[in-house]
């Protein structure tokens, strides 16, 4: 079970949305992590076979997508990042029509719909409409119509847009619950959605990718860099034009703590080094300063 991209590149008239990326996927969760306009959902449309890309080509054990045709389809299970929703249907009748879109036979639709919705804890509420329902709920929804079928490629675009943090909690809970034994692309700009859950994350910039490490690996990058003193708040600007700042943290005798991410050390009074979180490799990587790349 491989999915390969092999030197995708897709251009929007001058504009690179993808560059030469290369890359293979095997059982597990990845998250794909990059601002906007990285290229994370042209990405995502390019193995759903959605757009085409300029240059390369996408392979499923060593096959092109392109020859499989249904066969391929058949494996898939995408959110994409804006989808309508029919506030009008109820659950039951948007998961069947998402079936036969995805030409299951209709047998074995109402199986199909009943089993998928036990797995994400949907089950009764099958007969609501969409309409009452809330954003977490429509997002478990939309999740649902994905993993119709039981396919083994699941592809999610930026599944928590919009969701208070205990509904992010239960989404990222969710994906990860049903991602055993497919190989499940998260598209994220948020890292909390897949610090905990991915196996590897593939860090995306301006199309381009700059690595798919594991978490820990991605951590490693970033170590000894990351620093935290006490400022006076009329400072924190200038710092700000100096330093990649992360959080600032007020402590309890109203003291300002900034956080920076940089490959000098701050001349600072109370200096600390603190260990790196996945959001420090972000701030690092996605910097406009050029202080990494
Ligand atoms: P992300 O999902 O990471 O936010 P996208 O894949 O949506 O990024 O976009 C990557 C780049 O390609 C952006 O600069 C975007 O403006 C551009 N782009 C995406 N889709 C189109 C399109 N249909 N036509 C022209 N440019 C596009
Ligand atoms: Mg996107």
């Amino acid at each position: 079970m491989e999915l390969k991209l092999k030197n995708i590149t897709k251009q929007y008239g001058e504009k690179k949305a993808l560059d030469n990326f290369s890359l293979t996927f095997k059982p597990g969760i990845y998250g794909l992590l990059g601002p906007n306009g990285s290229g994370k959902s042209t990405m995502m449309k390019i193995i759903t076979d959605n757009i085409s890309p300029t240059k390369g080509e996408v392979f499923w054990d060593s096959t092109p997508i392109l020859k499989m045709g249904d066969q391929y389809r058949s494996l898939l299970g995408y959110m994409p990042q804006q989808q309508g929703i029919y506030d009008n249907f109820t659950a039951r009748r948007f998961l069947w029509y998402m079936c036969a879109l995805k030409g299951i036979p209709k047998r074995e639709i109402p199986k199909t719909v009943e089993q998928a919705a036990k797995k994400v804890n949907l089950y009764d509420v099958l007969d609501k409409k969409l309409g009452g329902f809330s954003g977490g709920m429509k997002q478990r929804v939309l999740i649902t119509q994905a993993i119709l079928g039981d396919p083994k490629i699941l592809i999610f675009d930026e599944p928590t847009a919009g969701l208070d943090p205990k509904e992010r909690i239960r989404i990222r809970n969710l994906i990860s619950e049903i991602a055993f034994d497919r190989i499940v692309i998260i598209a994220t700009h948020v890292v909390p959605d897949i610090e905990f859950i991915a196996k590897k994350v593939v860090m995306l910039k301006s199309g381009v990718c700059y690595g798919c490490l594991p978490p820990s690996k991605w951590l490693k990058t970033a170590e000894g860099k990351v620093f935290e003193f006490p400022a006076r708040e009329k400072d924190i600007p200038f710092i700000e034009k100096l330093f990649v700042v992360g959080n600032l943290r007020r402590d309890e005798k109203d003291t300002v703590w900034v956080r920076v991410v940089s490959d000098k050390k701050p001349k600072a009074p109370r200096l600390s080094v603190l260990p790196p979180t996945l959001e420090d490799v972000y701030l690092y990587m996605f910097n406009d300063r050029g202080e990494k790349k």
